[in-house]
């Protein structure tokens, strides 16, 4: 042990691994230190709810000091943290270098563009509470944008919204986009109809949230559909420019792409020099540590581990809390002298929500579509969310919305402008200067 006193912990990330670490090392014989680059957990499943202004930021986020604000072992560290040195047992962050006795490495992954970063600007995806708000203010922005050119009697580009990758995120922000544009904001704009906008996801495999069984994606897809929710499948997307996505030879206008494909590992894995999979996922032991350094662990995202049926563990929340509670128990175990035992994760089932009492569960032989699946994705994720006040207001805000279809958070916040924004088309400068009808001045069919 480095230390002659109690050994220290250090943790990277204040995502569900790492939090549900030092939370089961709260008021141990150990000092854990927990490193975030950020100030808060961020409860990610309901990012796509302050994506598309139903929920606020501070209500799926937590401070991580608050957090621990009552256990005096636990520290928590504002860093970004940049590097290992696991000979010298030492983390290093932008500032500082700290030792430990054993390292906790779940500082997750984050959306990956195929090898085209430059798309990222035109295509934001959704990871953090910062990607939510720009998410946000770009489609709300856009029929602000519209609005304006058709009061002032101008066309604008079709309000075509495009979503890419027809995974869990995707299908939850395309299902939701489609609620905005036909319940919630359909009404409050005089000179363009929001109910004509287009939501198009594109999923370049052959059904949309391909980890599920057939028959759910089957669900999901039909209820994207009655959302009013275009879906193309085996739509591989080629380009992505200002204002518009390729696939193929095909070009598709859009005023807003969201992307929500491709999952990259945090670049600190490779850092480790253990082994990694292509998506830059840690191999683990089967205790979590990698080879070579038992007191080095990494957990969640950023690891890869086979389930019995060989099948490596999908990056979700559960696995992640599961990872982080077992590898404080393994410390403690170490601590006491106790033989180690190999992680297996227990799978309680998936879910994924598509929008208003639309969903579909996988509880292994039982599988379920529609409000049932949606009310247990509601308290599920209303359960596991961080701290009391946020469950209630979360609670209070969606029964709110569930019957008034109103979404309370809809502020355009920073700048004003949109990547690809036809501004005053010159070909439809206005004749009379007239409000346009609610018909449309903006085209909302061509691609
Ligand atoms: C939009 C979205 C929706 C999702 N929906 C669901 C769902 O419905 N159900 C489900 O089970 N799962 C869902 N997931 C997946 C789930 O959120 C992840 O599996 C889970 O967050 C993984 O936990 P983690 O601790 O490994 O990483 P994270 O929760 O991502 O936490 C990583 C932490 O590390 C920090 N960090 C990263 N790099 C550094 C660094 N260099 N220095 C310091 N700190 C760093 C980050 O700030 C972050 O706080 C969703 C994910 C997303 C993005």
């Amino acid at each position: 042990m480095s230390s002659k006193q109690t050994p220290r912990v250090i943790i990277v990330g204040g995502g569900f691994g790492g939090l549900n670490a030092a939370r089961s090392l709260a008021n141990k014989p150990v000092r854990v230190t927990i490193v975030d680059r950020k100030n808060h957990h961020t409860f990610q499943p309901l990012l796509y709810q302050v994506a598309t202004a139903g929920l606020s930021p501070a209500e799926i986020a937590a401070p991580i000091r608050n957090v621990f604000r009552g256990d005096t072992n636990v520290v928590s560290l504002m860093e970004e943290v940049v590097g290992f040195d696991l000979d010298q047992r030492t983390v290093k962050t932008t500032e500082q270098e700290l030792s430990y006795d054993y390292l906790v490495v779940a500082a997750g992954a984050t959306h990956a563009y195929f090898g085209h970063d430059e798309w990222e600007p035109y295509a934001p995806g959704l990871k953090t509470i910062e990607a939510a708000l720009e998410i946000r203010r770009r489609v709300l922005l856009t029929f602000e944008l519209a609005e304006r050119q058709a009061i002032a009697g101008e066309a604008s580009g079709p309000l075509n919204f495009v979503v890419v990758g027809g995974g869990p995120t995707g299908v939850e922000l395309a299902g939701t986009l489609a609620e905005i544009c036909r319940h919630v904001l359909a009404h409050e704009f005089r000179s363009i109809d929001p109910s004509m906008a287009r939501i198009i996801l594109l999923e370049g495999g052959p059904r949309v949230l391909p980890a599920y069984p057939e028959d759910l994606s089957r669900s999901a897809q039909e209820q994207l559909e009655r959302l009013g929710v275009e879906v193309r499948t085996s739509a591989l997307v080629t380009a992505v420019e200002p204002g518009a996505v390729r696939i193929g030879d095909t070009r598709l206008v859009a005023a807003v792409v969201l992307w929500a494909a491709g999952v990259a590992a945090s670049p600190l894995g490779k850092m480790l020099g253990a082994p990694c999979d292509r998506a830059g996922r840690v191999l683990v032991e089967p205790d979590l540590s990698i080879p070579g350094h038992r007191e080095v662990f990494v957990i969640g995202d950023l690891a890869t581990l086979k389930d019995k049926q060989g099948r490596p563990l999908p990056g979700l929340a559960p696995v992640a809390i599961q990872e982080g509670k077992y590898v404080a128990k393994t410390i403690l175990r170490d601590l006491d002298g106790t033989a180690r035992k190999d992680f297996h994760y227990w799978d309680k089932g998936t879910l994924a929500t598509i929008g208003r009492a639309a969903a579909v569960a996988d509880f292994g032989k039982i599988h379920i579509s529609g409000f049932l699946a949606w009310l247990s994705w509601l308290f599920i994720h209303i359960f596991f969310l961080i701290g009391f006040r946020n469950r209630l207001l979360v609670f209070i805000q969606w029964a709110w919305s569930y019957f008034t279809y109103d979404r309370g958070a809809r502020l355009i916040t920073g700048n004003t402008s949109l990547p690809g924004w036809v501004g005053r088309h010159p070909a439809a400068t206005s004749q009379n200067g007239k409000e346009g009808d609610r018909s449309g001045k903006q085209g909302v069919a061509a691609d």
